[in-house]
């Protein structure tokens, strides 16, 4: 059986998603101990998930032969509550990567453009891959910021998505409010702006975006995979007008997120403690993080949210290094940053640790 002869052709030119590599399988690699490797790659929470989300998670598993409710009334009802929105204006995803998936089913078809930086999250340009649309890629402002002027000077009338991720990952930059105020006002009425607040409760100033998306053509992406710490859960949403969001829940296979999430998720809504721990850890770990790197002449970019690009040379080589003293941090070669490495911010004794392991490494 030849499959290459039986392929979609265009499946062969989508890249390949680089994930952070789990501790278990470092650890099997190199013959270490799991419980002596740090994973510092994924801008996980150091914390661990919100305690309410673990208590009402078991209670979750006593059910767990029942599909979940394909609807989510109880989780889409808690987060309208919480942002001033309807249950209408919110559509769950296995995490907030397969809400980007359902804008591509939506919005875009072959030969379509959608516009994104050049340095902004990958997946963006990995999707428009898979849905034979061109992504076009928008250099940076000083290697690091979206450049929201390009952004707008790239659409064309073929453009259907456009993506900010505010703040950005990698490099842990967040757009002025004023900037993407302007920007939002000034997009045509074919485009749909893609506001990725993958790190929003992480920003001190958070822009007006939930407004936006009951106003504008915008839909405001969140997930529970970072500041809350159930990415191992995979549940994010969208929130738009409801006309968007009936749309693209047409695209949504019945049971995409799962009962355990649910339940985990609809918990930590009511946790703003553990957001609260959260933040300020990262805070603390972040001042850590400058001050070391200032210490050992390194620069860095300062961040808005949980991680920090730092660089440290060959970025490939220290990534390595490092593995072998049993801390995973991320290369980001492919975002064209090889004298670059991104650390996600952990536990103090985590930071220290990984700071040691460095300052052999550089
Ligand atoms: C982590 C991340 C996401 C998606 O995470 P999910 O786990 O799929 O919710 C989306 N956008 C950015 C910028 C991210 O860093």
């Amino acid at each position: 059986m030849n499959y290459t002869a039986l392929v979609n052709r265009f499946i062969c030119d989508v890249p390949v998603y680089e994930p952070g590599r789990p501790i278990e399988e470092v650890a099997r690699e190199l013959g270490l101990k799991p419980q002596n490797v740090i994973k510092l790659a994924s801008n996980e929470n150091a914390l661990g998930p919100s305690p309410k989300a673990v208590v009402a998670m078991r209670s979750a598993l006593k059910t767990a032969h029942l599909y979940p409710d394909g609807n989510g009334f109880y989780l889409r009802r808690a987060l309208a509550k919480k942002l001033g929105v309807e249950k209408e204006n919110i559509i769950l995803g296995c995490g907030s990567n397969e809400v980007i998936e359902f804008l591509y089913h939506t919005f875009v078809a072959p030969g379509d453009e959608v516009v994104a930086g050049n340095r902004a999250f990958v997946i963006y340009a990995i999707m428009a891959k898979m849905f034979q649309s061109r992504c076009v890629e928008v250099p940076f402002r000083d290697l690091h910021t979206h450049d929201l002027d390009a952004m707008r000077e790239a659409i064309t009338a073929k453009t259907k998505l456009v993506f900010v991720a505010n703040p950005n990952n990698p490099s842990g930059t967040c757009v002025s409010n004023a900037a993407l105020d302007r920007f939002i006002r000034s997009l045509p009425p074919h485009v749909v702006c893609v506001l990725d607040e993958a790190y929003y409760e992480f920003l001190d100033d958070p822009p007006p975006s939930i407004a936006y998306a009951m106003n504008r053509n915008v839909v405001v992406l969140r997930t529970f995979s970072k500041i809350v710490g159930l990415a191992g859960l995979r549940i994010g949403y969208g929130v738009a007008q409801k006309d968007c969001i009936a749309l693209m829940q047409r695209v949504r296979q019945p049971f995409n997120v799962n009962a355990v999430a649910l339940a985990g998720a609809l918990a930590a809504v009511s946790d703003p403690e553990h957001i609260r721990n959260t933040k300020r850890m990262t805070r603390q770990g972040l001042r850590y993080l400058y001050r070391e790197f200032d210490r050992l002449k390194l620069e860095y970019v300062p961040s808005a949210a949980n991680f920090v690009l730092v660089r440290v040379g060959d970025g490939a080589t220290v990534f390595q290094a490092l593995q072998q003293r049993g801390v995973i941090v991320r290369p980001v070669g492919g975002y064209k940053l090889p004298e670059w490495i991104r650390v996600t911010v952990g536990l103090p004794e985590e930071n220290r640790r990984f700071i040691r392991a460095l300052s052999q490494c550089v």
